[in-house]
């Protein structure tokens, strides 16, 4: 338990989890747009990182939108059209279709199957990732073998097992959709996670590895794809004298001026991949000897970027601690701590963490949806066995684990002053 009346000095300004890190090489691309008046979706900075971003992630085609969430909502269109030709004239364009989505990630990885219509079936996290377990997977497709589309996260920056998943989607004829937007420059077996999947989607939002202040990427190695997720994001417009429209379309191309920030960030990639990748390291090492572990990977087959660090406290290290839908309480504990203690303290030092993404057949919007486990349940909440023990991996993580702060910015000094906060919650 945590000691509140003990004095650890707070940081003079705020510590953030994961807040823009910037170099000024952004403002000169920024500059450039407004001095050649190029400040629409048109201009060098756009075509310039979509060629980047395809050497990096070795896609043939990419395209620049104003959002990850954009980009995810046309890749499920894409992924639509190819399973019902011709009928897309419309908003709903894939209702009624079973679409298997990761459990345990952000919303935005769901929603766009929503937007369309789809319906979404969850699929339990797994241990050994936190991705999307493949083996609940193909439990999902025994059940439910009309599933066409699936929706994976790389969550925090760490690869899931894309080659399990990829042989289940192929096994029962799905599209699989990579939702790479936390871990660009993350690997798996030697090739960049967003170019895994028929299409793969990145984000350039403030708090991602690179930022645009907001922004996204649809990935393809399709020419055609490409082009029609290009013409959706400016309005639909036909090749006509006038505004002329066949299809619905959407306002979801990138703004010039955000590219060029995107464009001063993407040299620095690697730089800030090896820096979370200290601060992971740091982090490891500091909180040896706790009854708790970070985030882990496959050290075998996949090299994350570490976009953040967590921690999972183990069983035996956990005080009791309960989540209501919107507030929490837990009992301090000697020699033991949870979640809910280690943000209340790394926040009374003015440092942010936060808790893991809460699981989606937990949220109020989607607990009426199926969720799938290893088991095969799919009973949208499964909630606890007759024993008290937690039935899915992804409410356990998200009961014991926790997000660390883990800007690029913070300092070794900083860190070890968090690090020092974390290890007295287990006095
Ligand atoms: C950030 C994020 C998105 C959405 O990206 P935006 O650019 O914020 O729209 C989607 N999925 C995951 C897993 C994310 O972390």
């Amino acid at each position: 338990m945590f000691d509140k009346n003990r004095e650890f000095e707070p940081f003079d300004s705020k510590l953030w989890l994961s807040s823009p890190t910037m170099h000024g090489t952004e403002l000169e691309y920024v500059r450039e747009a407004y001095q050649t008046n190029w400040m629409s979706t048109i201009g060098a900075n756009i075509n310039e990182i979509e060629n980047q971003i395809c050497q990096k992630t070795g896609c043939k085609y990419a395209v620049a939108l104003s959002s990850g969430t954009a980009a995810l909502h046309l890749a499920v269109k894409l992924a639509g059209e190819s399973l019902c030709k011709g009928k897309m004239e419309g908003a709903g364009s894939l209702s009624g279709v079973l679409c298997a989505c990761s459990d345990m990630t952000f919303a935005a990885t769901v929603n766009p199957v929503v937007y369309e219509g789809g319906i979404p079936v969850f699929i339990d996290a797994e241990y050994d990732t936190w991705n999307m377990d493949a083996e609940a997977l193909e439990k999902a497709f025994e059940i439910y073998p009309d599933i066409k589309i699936v929706v994976a996260a790389h969550l925090y920056g760490t690869p899931g097992r894309v080659d399990e998943i990829k042989a289940v989607c192929e096994k029962y004829g799905a599209v699989f959709i990579e939702d790479a937007a936390e871990s660009l420059g993350a690997s798996y077996k030697g090739m960049p996670t967003g170019s895994l999947g028929e299409y793969g989607c990145i984000s350039f939002n403030g708090n991602k590895i690179i930022t645009g202040s907001s922004g996204g990427m649809l990935l393809t190695d399709e020419k055609g794809a490409a082009d029609r997720a290009k013409k959706w994001s400016a309005q639909s417009r036909e090749n006509a004298p006038w505004y002329q429209h066949e299809e619905l379309g959407y306002n979801y191309r990138m703004s010039n001026v955000v590219a060029g920030v995107v464009r001063g960030q993407i040299p620095y990639l690697e730089e800030h991949i090896r820096g979370k990748k200290e601060i992971y390291e740091r982090y490891k090492e500091g909180l040896k000897g706790l009854p708790a572990g970070m985030n882990p990977y496959d050290e075998e087959n996949s090299v994350p970027n570490h976009w953040l660090s967590c921690l999972l406290i183990e069983p035996e290290g956990m005080a009791c601690q309960e989540r209501g839908d919107c507030d929490t309480l837990y009992i301090p504990e000697h020699g033991k701590s949870c979640p809910t203690e280690i943000l209340e303290a790394v926040s009374s030092i003015h440092a942010e963490g936060r808790p893991i993404w809460k699981p989606m057949h937990m949220q109020p919007i989607y607990q009426k949806r199926a969720f799938v486990t290893r088991e095969g349940m799919t009973k949208a909440d499964a909630g606890k066995g007759a024993d008290g023990m937690l039935l899915d991996v992804g409410r356990d993580i998200f009961h014991r684990g926790v997000c660390l702060p883990s800007d690029n910015k913070m300092t070794a000094e900083q860190q070890e002053r968090v690090i020092e906060v974390v290890r007295a919650c287990f006095e």
